[in-house]
């Protein structure tokens, strides 16, 4: 009876249709450390679930940068780590569950249990790889998008409802295109990315103010761990075209990190002209946390799919390791030379 499509037919447009004019009690669930894309998602299309009538609330596993909650809607964002037994509450009560900007429950950290066990039917809005349609009663996977927000974007225009596009709302969808983007840098191989933008800038949106809001909010701190790290835990290994940077806990605590103070530091390496491949490790208090980025047609999905429990997207991706600090770095390092044939190219 649940169509398990992961596509944009229309009658799955039609099934999401019914949803949004159901007047019922809706969870929009996002990624553990909440992006921009993430949150402009699941903000965008809270607003648009309150004006037609639902009970609707964003939860959000853990907390989010500084930088984003200007945003409209992002004070009444739910913490589960702040409030678990509310969150969890809310999560036993809703008639639907939407993932936003993640594709399997486990993403969700620690929402992922209650998640599963919750009676709802479970709606995917998503753009990254590898989609766990079997979780989803309805998926719209979408890999060509630049963004979540834009596949939101998408959604409503097919459901004809971009007429309830506030400036709010529009400035919610621009950050989630904004950020995943790197500022209009990459993944633009989508033209509507540009059309819609430009239906967002017509809503109202102050693209400068915007990216004013999310880029130009550096502590000293943040700013100086920066440098640090580039300076002073960054390895460059021209033979594999390839660059790490180690963060130690003593190395953030020394700069006083705060949540997102390491947002975009993995890009760095990649401004290098012969580097392919730039890793970002960060030990957290009880993992290590990986950040992998590429230029051109290393898949970094596919290398934290085999090696480090995660993927993401072909250019950006996210995995976990339970070893030390040292031993993370050491496994890198011995991994790379199997990797020195598909790292060895020009992109240009
Ligand atoms: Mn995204």
């Amino acid at each position: 009876m649940h169509p398990k499509v992961s596509s944009m037919t229309a009658e799955n447009i039609a099934l999401l249709k019914e949803i949004f004019n159901s007047k019922s009690k809706i969870v929009l669930t996002v990624h553990t450390n909440p992006d921009g894309d993430a949150l402009g998602s699941a903000l965008a299309l809270n607003n648009i679930l309150q004006q037609l009538g639902n009970d609707a609330v964003v939860v959000a596993p853990n907390s989010f940068p500084g930088f984003l909650s200007w945003m409209s809607g992002s004070s009444e964002i739910m913490i589960f780590d702040q409030q678990p037994k509310h969150v969890k509450e809310v999560i036993q009560e809703a008639d639907y569950i939407f993932s936003l900007d993640y594709n399997a429950p486990k993403r969700s950290g620690n929402l992922c249990d209650f998640i599963a066990k919750s009676p709802s039917f479970k709606v995917m809005i998503d753009h990254h790889i590898d989609p766990d349609n079997e979780f989803y009663n309805l998926s719209f996977s979408k890999l060509t998008v630049s963004s979540t927000a834009e596949l939101v974007y998408e959604l409503l225009e097919s459901m004809q409802l971009v007429h309830m596009i506030t400036k709010e709302i529009a400035e919610s969808i621009y950050v989630g295109i904004m950020t995943d983007t790197s500022s209009y840098s990459f993944s633009l191989r989508n033209p509507a990315t540009f059309s819609i933008s430009a239906h967002l800038i017509s809503l109202g949106v102050d693209g400068e103010k915007v990216h004013r809001l999310v880029y130009d909010t550096f502590s000293e701190n943040r700013l100086r761990l920066l440098g640090h790290a580039i300076n002073n835990c960054m390895m460059v290994m021209d033979a594999y075209k390839t660059a790490i940077i180690t963060l130690s806990l003593r190395d953030l605590n020394r700069f006083n990190y705060q949540i997102g103070d390491t947002e975009g530091l993995v890009n760095y390496p990649l401004s290098m002209e012969n580097i392919n491949f730039a890793i970002l490790v960060t030990e957290r208090k009880d993992q290590i946390r990986l950040s992998f980025r590429s230029k051109g047609s290393f898949s970094v999905n596919d290398f934290a799919r085999n090696h480090f429990e995660g993927g993401g997207h072909h250019n950006a991706a996210g995995g976990n390791d339970a070893a030390s600090l040292k031993e993370t770095v050491s496994k890198l390092l011995s991994l790379l030379p199997q990797y020195v044939h598909q790292l060895d190219y020009t992109y240009a």
